[in-house]
């Protein structure tokens, strides 16, 4: 069996300016009206932008009607980062068959999301989500690490810290997650943003604070501290052999941040 994942062509619609470093863009047309959403509220997609043959990873931050929405952070320099930052109306894009990652256990009473610029359209996506369907917003707890002002961007009611990040292009979430006084009883934390950040995140929640790795899941979203990331390593093949092994997610994604080392 193949293990190349389906591949979608679309035309961006839109391009709206959502903050100083975001972007929304619009993707629709013919080419994907096969599209189906996971229904995982972090599900994200590649995205190769024309004249790329690389793929970089975006969530789905809404999929309705045959319009696929991703918001798109503009920082200094990168293949899709330099694209979106022009006027991109009209341009065709392939995307990747959508994946996901959240897991809340059954009986989870809280959550906690974390996340820097990147992870915004997750954690909106997931407070929304799991508010609507299990929790009330004051179940959930966003830490938000964005340089932009971005309070209408998650639901209503939602209890969010927000932070600055200590430079451009830098993070400090690690501390962030560090000071946080825990909530009692059953629950799940989900975190993503720059690679060591959660690397150091993952090792704070295993041993201080001792949890079981299907109480939460920590990803590196990207790298920092390089300069052009030669290419980008697909999640989708790793998370699916990583699933095919009996992994959890959060042993995936421990070995998706070595893959993207190495
Ligand atoms: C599952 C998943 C979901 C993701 N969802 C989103 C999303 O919804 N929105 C989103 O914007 N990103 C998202 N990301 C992160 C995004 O894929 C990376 O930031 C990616 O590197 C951006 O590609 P690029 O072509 O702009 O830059 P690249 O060519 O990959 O990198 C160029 C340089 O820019 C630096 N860099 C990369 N990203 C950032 C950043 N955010 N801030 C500062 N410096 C950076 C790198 O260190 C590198 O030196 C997600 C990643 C994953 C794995």
């Amino acid at each position: 069996m193949s293990t190349r994942a389906r591949q979608y062509d679309a035309t961006v619609l839109r391009r709206e300016q959502v903050s100083d470093h975001l972007v929304r863009l619009t993707l629709g047309g013919a080419g994907l009206a096969d599209f189906t959403s996971t229904g995982i509220p972090d599900e994200w997609v590649g995205l190769v932008v024309p004249g790329q043959f690389q793929s970089r990873y975006y969530t789905v931050r809404s999929w309705s009607g045959g319009e696929l929405v991703l918001d798109v952070v503009v920082h200094e320099v990168g293949l899709v980062t330099e694209w979106a930052a022009r006027d991109v109306v009209g341009e065709q894009v392939t995307i990747t068959e959508p994946r996901g990652s959240f897991a809340m256990p059954a009986g989870a009473q809280w959550l906690l999301l974390v996340g820097d610029l990147t992870a915004m359209p997750a954690m909106a996506r997931i407070a929304r989500e799991v508010g609507l369907d299990r929790l009330d917003q004051r179940s959930i707890q966003i830490w938000a690490e964005v340089p932009d002002d971005l309070t209408d961007y998650l639901p209503e009611g939602a209890d969010v810290t927000w932070l600055v990040p200590p430079a451009e292009g830098a993070s400090d979430l690690a501390a962030a997650v560090e000071a946080i006084d825990w909530p009692a009883g059953e629950g799940y934390f989900w975190m993503a943003g720059e690679s060591a950040q959660m690397r150091a995140i993952r090792k704070h929640l295993m041993r201080d604070r001792k949890l079981p790795s299907t109480a939460y899941d920590v990803m590196g979203y990207w790298r920092g501290g390089a300069t052009r990331q030669p290419r980008a390593v697909d999640p989708g093949p790793i998370y699916r052999a990583g699933k095919a092994a009996g992994k959890t997610d959060d042993q995936i994604w421990a070995d998706y941040d070595r893959a993207n080392e190495s």
